[in-house]
């Protein structure tokens, strides 16, 4: 039995915003691009759910507020590279408000960005921490945690522009995309053939160390890199090693 819906999301409800043109046409910076994504109410469904996840909560998490809002990318506006991830954990992300933060899929991401020389700390606790990224952003296809972690099409559909306007404010820096999961690797090469990009044919299919090259409309090569998610499923199971995503993400750093 849940509690009744709080109080603060009436307040919120009010000033929803959604991916449309009008909203996505007004915004110039990546800063402003984040501001709008944690405003997104645009899929009934995931609303209800990251804020009833927010009320219940992990009884291990009881004492903490919930961010219980979309969580949007992280790291700088000049990346030259840019992870994929599916959605935020329900009880990360959706917990600590920044991707990849507060569960054990966060730490094996960020520990091996570490251990590479692209982030500021191999651990990634809270908003607060201090963590820093250096020419590396993260960002999720689906910025709102999903129930089982699976969201419907049309959600994904739905989330899709704000992808699409992620990428085009990193194209003057953007080299190459780490993408973990099939998912993220199938939303990444819908989201650059919207964006004009010339893409392999047939398009690459997804696996661990799977490397494709695209064309942007500007002229520039890109790399995208697909990796295993470093979930608990694959990390546990050892189908992830801690080499193994290292690797990928030395790969998709070093391209130039
Ligand atoms: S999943 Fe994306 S489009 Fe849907 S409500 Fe969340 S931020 Fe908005």
């Amino acid at each position: 039995m849940l509690p009744p819906r709080p109080t603060f999301s009436m307040e919120w409800h009010g000033r929803l915003s959604s991916p449309n043109a009008r909203t996505l046409n007004k915004i110039t910076t990546l800063s402003e691009l984040d501001l709008a994504v944690i405003k997104c109410g645009a899929c009934p469904r995931l609303v209800s759910w990251r804020e009833e996840v927010a009320q219940v909560k992990r009884k291990s998490y009881e004492t903490q507020t919930y961010w219980g809002k979309p969580v949007s990318g992280f790291g700088p506006a000049d990346a030259t590279m840019l992870i994929l991830g599916l959605a935020p954990g329900a009880h990360g992300a959706n917990r600590t408000g920044r991707v990849f933060t507060g569960d054990r899929s966060g730490d094996w991401l960020y520990g091996s960005l570490h251990r590479l020389g692209l982030a500021k700390l191999s651990t990634s606790d809270s908003k607060d921490d201090g963590q820093e990224l250096f020419g590396v952003r993260i960002t999720c296809a689906v910025h709102c945690a999903p129930p089982d972690n699976k969201p419907e099409p049309e959600e994904k559909a739905t989330c899709a522009p704000w992808l699409n306007k992620e990428i085009t404010l990193l194209m003057p820096t953007i080299k190459s995309f780490l993408v973990l999961g099939n998912f993220a690797w199938t939303g990444l090469f819908a989201t650059l053939a919207e964006l004009d990009f010339i893409i392999p044919k047939p398009r690459p299919k997804f696996g661990h160390g799977a490397r494709a090259e695209v064309i942007g409309p500007d002229g520039r090569k890109r790399l995208i890199v697909g990796s295993y998610h470093p979930s608990q499923q694959n990390t546990f199971t050892g189908k992830l090693t801690e080499a193994m995503l290292d690797n990928a993400i030395k790969v998709s750093v070093d391209f130039r």
